[in-house]
């Protein structure tokens, strides 16, 4: 379907109908609003407790004598009520989620059925390694598999999300260069960085000096040579960086970093953009995060759980979280707190195990091969994007792109219609808006992530919408700048939404 295509005006009428039709889901409100005196949901067992040993069992005061608030609803209407808010949800299960930076891709669902073996969902943290040497093995097999995919030789699987990883990273950094005499001062940030490493390296004490990029988004040597002196303890890059472009001089940003004592610290979030390609250890990176969440599938929609384990250079394996998780000479697995450098624990415990089972059934059900076609085809589909969009939206940075692309507004604010009205205008066409305004170096930015689960028909729908769009800011620009015309709900004041959450039903 090209823009001009008239096969698009049937969508747009069925939109305004929709748009009209009265929303059921909002007459729907809150579950609480259903009670009706009288309904169940649930049958309990008669009671097979004497009822005089109930006063032993728990004292009076504190039991209740009625529930305030009781919520009195049938089975047949909680069904409902969730099964209709849960199609309100846009979902990776339902189609595109092209949030660029967050690689949201579909989750297999064998990933699912071993975490829930019993064995693993039912150890608790506490029990002797002796009772849970399967779980430690996990731990181990899968440090060996990211060792190899990070070609690093240690990676600690504590930190429980990519931040977390960065400030792991960051305080083993800091160590080391008090060891070496000096925490140092500044940790070098580029400006196409992702936002969370500037609080990071903050949370582990250093102060922050930004790098302005050059004009194809990466780093800029020179700026580089120049701003790395014996204060500055590292530089953290983002590879590929926010702009979907991969950082070529990553040899030359390690040789620069070590010949003055300070340390390279990479970003690998977005692994699935090169994962069975190249190698970050053998790049001269010191010290590295991955999100499993991310590149090894675990569902991470608001906010969790993660994963963000970190692989280190030889450098700093002393100062690499305890305990570790080692195998002995007869076979088995223990954990190792004889550490003296650690940073100590970075969480309780050891980390989101679930996420780690996930990940490593996902890298084996892949296999080696099937870890490099992740990477292949993100990039191809990330391209293949690009290429159908760039007549239709401003590319700011024209350099090749790896497993994400990002346009701006610019060819559609001289209709006075922006980034924001574009992505909920997207709703409209059934897909998840992408990342808006991010990367900060881009104006307007939409950062489109499409992943390499997405069939090239998803692609094209994708790209179909958007061409439409961009048609309709030329031909009715009002039209996209009052959109979503057919969710349930319209604009959202979504600063007050995050600051003031209404968390309990009040009568
Ligand atoms: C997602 C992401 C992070 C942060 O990861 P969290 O698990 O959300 O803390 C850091 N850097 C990059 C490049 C990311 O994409």
């Amino acid at each position: 379907m090209s823009a001009g295509d008239t096969t698009m005006t049937p969508v747009l009428e069925q939109q305004e109908v929709a748009a009209a039709a009265p929303q059921r889901i909002l007459r729907e409100g809150l579950i609480f609003e259903h009670s009706k005196a009288g309904r169940r949901g649930y049958q309990l067992p008669a009671l097979d407790v004497p009822e005089q040993a109930l006063d032993q069992l728990l004292p009076k005061p504190l039991r209740r004598a009625a529930i305030e608030d009781e919520l009195e609803v049938s089975e047949v209407g909680v069904i409902r009520h969730f099964t209709r808010l849960s199609k309100l949800n846009m979902s990776i299960d339902a189609g595109l989620y092209p949030l660029g930076s967050c690689t949201m891709k579909h989750n297999p669902r064998i990933n699912e059925e071993i975490a829930r073996t019993p064995g693993f969902a039912l150890s608790h943290p506490l029990q002797p390694a002796h009772q849970i040497q399967g779980s430690l093995e996990l731990m181990w097999h899968l440090e060996q598999t990211l060792k190899e995919i990070f070609g690093m030789p240690r990676v600690t699987l504590q930190p429980v999300a990519g931040a977390h990883g960065e400030l792991t990273g960051i305080l083993m950094v800091r160590k080391a260069q008090i060891k070496a005499g000096n925490p140092r001062t500044y940790i070098l940030i580029p400006d196409s960085a992702h936002g969370t490493h500037p609080a990071s390296a903050a949370f582990a004490g250093y102060e922050i000096k930004e790098l302005k990029s050059n004009s194809r988004g990466t780093v800029d040597l020179n700026a580089l040579a120049e701003a790395v002196t014996e204060d500055v303890a590292a530089l953290m890059v983002t590879v590929p960086n926010t702009l979907g472009v991969f950082e070529s001089e990553i040899k030359k940003f390690a040789e620069i970093l070590h010949a003055k004592g300070a340390f390279l610290y990479c970003d690998g979030a977005n692994l699935n953009a090169f994962v069975g390609i190249a190698r970050p250890g053998d790049m001269g990176i010191d010290v590295m995060h991955s999100n499993l969440h991310k590149t090894f599938s675990t569902p991470h929609g608001g906010g969790g759980p993660g994963a963000g384990p970190v692989g280190v250079s030889e450098r700093l394996v002393p100062f690499l979280p305890s305990p570790t998780v080692e195998r002995a000479a007869d076979g088995t697995f223990y954990l190792q707190y004889d550490h003296p450098d650690s940073i100590g624990r970075m969480r309780a415990f050891h980390g989101n195990f679930g996420v780690l089972v996930r990940a490593l059934t996902y890298i084996r059900s892949m296999g080696p091969e099937g870890l490099r076609r992740i990477a292949e085809i993100a990039v191809l589909n990330a391209n293949y994007i690009r290429a159908r969009l760039k007549s239709s939206y401003y590319l700011p940075y024209d350099a090749a792109t790896l497993h994400e692309v990002v346009f701006s507004d610019k060819m559609q604010s001289a209709q006075d219609v922006h980034t924001l009205d574009i992505a909920k205008r997207l709703m409209d066409y059934g897909f998840h808006p992408p990342t808006i305004y991010f990367p900060l170096i881009v104006a307007g930015a939409l950062m489109i992530e499409p992943t390499e689960s997405e069939p090239k028909e998803e692609l094209d729908a994708f790209c179909d919408a958007m061409i439409a769009i961009a048609q309709e800011v030329k031909e009715r620009p009002e039209l996209v700048r009052t959109a979503p015309h057919t969710t349930p709900v319209r604009r959202l004041d979504e600063a007050r939404a995050a600051r003031n959450p209404i968390l309990r039903w009040k009568k």
